[in-house]
């Protein structure tokens, strides 16, 4: 869940030249590709970890940003998709050219297993997460269980009822595409298409799996866990590769997209990284002083009311706020005092108050307050 580090996905050392990242990538990306390594998840997932890496590192600008600010820096535009993690098509597609000949012949997966078939993809599945502050501050491992398409366990995805029962495509001979050949006055074109036989796939089944009507994947239910890091915010998406639906056929799973929702805090008003808290103290507290206990997310903190102290002053408690989602450092908890004013008085309150009513000692001397507005916003902003 949690970013590795670009540099190290690829081995390599962070002054790294083109030629050095090319090099890396290309022995990754032929280590884990999916054709050396059918069905393995933990492959794909390498596979698709090393060209996002790549993506970023190969194109000067990016590695830039991201040098200099994380993944956070690369995480829009990067032409994929919100840090999202790459598709498979994706990645044939942009980084063809890096595998030269190496899978038989015609640049990526030119001959025997892929050509230009169609592998079937499955849809990105979506959740909200609800999470308190107090999970934010600390990060957490949430298990959500998922209703969503997983391989059908009687054929194992295939579709299949049993492994003869598939047999190459006749309309395309496996090729999974058409070629239409057209007399126009223009001479002869050549047009090539998805083909209608086999939905581009390169084969067709004879004796379709019971199970799941041949489609190779069923509705399930799937508990995933996933590890959320600390500092994320309301809106955030995270997402997981290949925990989305799983794809017809035995082909690649979407992904899981996951939206962060904050449970609003009983007590704690969140403004970016830091906290603020509305404290509410007696004008005899505020006058004589006192001790009062403030809540954080991490239990509760005392703290001291000095003796004459203003309504609307500002306290700062550093460290006290939310860690930031991809660098060192944490908000603080910022304490406003206001002095709280009493209603309905009894006869007694009333006599004592009307007594210091008049006394030259209580009334306002605004230019012998501790701060002024300005410095309050100014100590806020800093
Ligand atoms: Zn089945
Ligand atoms: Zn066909």
């Amino acid at each position: 869940m949690t970013k590795r580090d670009y540099y190290e996905i690829l081995g390599v050392t962070r002054n790294a030249d083109d030629a050095e990242l090319k090099k890396a990538y290309r022995q990754m990306a032929l280590k884990f590709h999916p054709d050396k390594n059918p069905n393995n998840k933990e492959a794909e997932d390498k596979f698709k970890e090393a060209a996002e890496a790549y993506e970023v590192l190969s194109d000067a600008e990016k590695r830039k940003r991201y040098d200099q600010f994380g993944h956070d820096g690369v995480k829009n535009g990067g032409g994929f998709g919100g840090g999202g993690g790459m598709n498979m098509d994706d990645i044939f597609s942009h980084f063809g050219d890096i595998f030269g000949g190496a899978f038989g012949g015609g640049g990526f997966g030119g001959g025997q297993q892929r050509g230009g078939r169609r592998v079937n993809r499955g849809t990105n599945l979506r959740v909200k997460v609800r999470l308190t502050l107090e999970e934010i501050n600390t990060g957490v491992e949430k298990k959500i269980k998922v209703n969503k398409y997983i391989p059908c366990n009687s054929c194992k995805g295939s579709g299949a009822e049993n492994s003869s029962s598939f047999s190459t495509c006749s309309t395309c001979r496996g090729t999974g595409q058409v070629t239409r050949v057209t007399n126009t006055f223009l001479g002869q074109m050549q047009t090539s298409s998805v083909c209608p036989t086999c939905s581009g796939e390169g084969q067709t089944i004879q004796h379709k799996c019971v199970h799941c009507a041949g489609n190779g994947v069923v509705k399930g239910e799937d508990v995933i866990s996933i590890d959320i890091p600390a500092g994320v915010s309301d809106g955030i998406q995270l997402s997981v590769n290949g925990k989305g639906n799983a794809a017809a056929r035995s082909g690649v799973p979407g992904d899981l997209i996951i939206q962060i929702e904050e449970a609003p805090h009983e007590n704690l008003h969140r403004e970016g990284n830091n906290l603020l808290y509305d404290l509410y103290v007696s004008f005899p507290d505020a006058a004589l002083g006192c001790s009062v206990d403030i809540p954080t997310l991490e239990g509760k903190a005392r703290i001291k009311i000095d003796p004459g102290t203003q309504g609307g002053r500002m306290l700062r408690l550093k460290g006290k706020g939310l860690p930031s989602i991809n660098s060192y450092g944490k908000g603080d908890l910022l304490v406003t005092i206001n002095v709280w004013t009493p209603k309905n008085l009894n006869r007694n309150e009333k006599e004592i108050l009307e007594k210091l009513q008049s006394a030259e000692n209580f009334k306002p001397q605004p230019s012998a307050r501790d701060k002024g507005f300005f410095d309050r916003m100014r100590e806020y902003f800093q």
